[in-house]
């Protein structure tokens, strides 16, 4: 349920009637936009009568939220939500192209990968240190070790990070990463979810292999529920019958995402297609259904990539599309972060 208020409303008035709906045991979620001030209530609702909340002065109007999904809601926060990270803004029209290689391989690699996007105009450092791999005989990612060179390439050329973790046992190593990725297969791990629930780190949320958007949202939720409002959602591509491609990107994601919550959405073309000559007219694609950002992946040398190569733009491949996406992003008035 949300309670609208009315236009400036006294603050001690506010704080009762938040008291009040605290006492009847329910959590709140306040948003304060530029138009609206709206309580969101969660919990059961049930009990509560709306003509007694009607009867409070600063009330404008009441509306019971069908949706399970309620603090990702648009409903509850009416206005684009913006995540800050590291000085780059996130939603709201304004646009990260977040790059990088699919794994961690070495400390010559990351290093040359992550001063060339810088130089095209990446806006974050992608990069793999704990990879969820089909096979336990693939290379599962370089652990600690990549996180730590990780944070080096931060370091020497000040790009913001972004990785994935696996397990919130190893929460502490990722004290230092900017955003904190969730990776596909994990959309529905309920444990690791509560636990970036409870963690203050922006959290990049892909979509599941087969997830609905309502599972994809209730996702987001959980870590909401758990206080942490920091999440950007990623469309990955979901799988189908198709096989000439890896996923299918669902373009119709974005707009449902932006009419029913109020979180950012970027794209990831690259696992979408799971072959780097599609990753620009869906990155084009993307643009133009209005996504916040995307993440792609470029490597030095892809033909030796320890993991999707396939997929991964070499570093001038990357320049051009990255030049292709400004151009585009602009035109439809985003404001390039980088
Ligand atoms: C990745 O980003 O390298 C990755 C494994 O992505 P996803 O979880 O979308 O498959
Ligand atoms: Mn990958």
């Amino acid at each position: 349920m949300i309670v609208v208020l009315k236009q400036n409303p006294e603050k001690q008035r506010v704080d009762r009637l938040i008291r009040h709906f605290e006492d009847m045991g329910l959590a709140i979620n306040y948003s304060e936009g530029a138009n609206t001030t709206i309580i969101g209530l969660m919990g059961d609702t049930s009990r509560i009568d709306e003509h007694d909340v009607l009867a409070y002065e600063i009330v404008e109007r009441v509306q019971r939220v069908s949706e399970p999904f309620k603090a990702v809601n648009r409903k509850f926060h009416p206005d684009d939500t913006v995540i800050e990270v590291a000085g780059r803004k996130i939603g709201a029209g304004h646009f990260n192209v977040m790059a990088g290689p699919c794994s961690v391989e070495s400390e010559e690699q990351i290093i040359e990968v992550a001063e060339s996007v810088k130089r095209a105009g990446a806006s974050f450092l992608r990069g793999g240190a704990f990879k969820p791999r089909t096979s336990p005989y693939s290379f599962q990612g370089l652990e600690a070790e990549g996180l730590k060179l990780l944070l080096e390439a931060k370091r020497q050329t000040g790009l913001p990070i972004i990785t994935e973790i696996m397990s919130e046992k190893h929460l502490d190593l990722f004290a230092d990463v900017d955003i904190i990725q969730l990776g596909a297969r994990n959309m529905q791990n309920f444990m690791l979810l509560k636990e970036l629930g409870r963690s203050n780190k922006p959290i990049l949320l892909k979509r599941g292999l087969s997830a609905t958007m309502e599972e994809f949202l209730m996702a987001a939720e959980y870590i909401f529920a758990g206080g942490n409002q920091n999440v950007i959602f990623c469309e990955r591509g979901i799988r189908t019958f198709e096989s000439m491609i890896r996923n299918n990107l669902d373009i119709s994601a974005i707009p449902l995402i932006k009419m029913f919550s109020h979180l950012p959405i970027i794209v990831d073309p690259s696992h979408a297609a799971g072959r780097r000559d599609m990753v620009q007219p869906l990155s084009r694609a993307a643009i133009a259904a209005g996504a916040d950002g995307l993440i792609i992946e470029a490597h030095n040398n892809p033909r030796c990539a320890l993991c999707d190569g396939a997929q991964s733009l070499d570093l001038p491949q990357f320049d051009a599309v990255m030049a292709d996406i400004k151009r585009r992003a602009e035109f439809e008035g985003r404001v390039m972060e980088g």
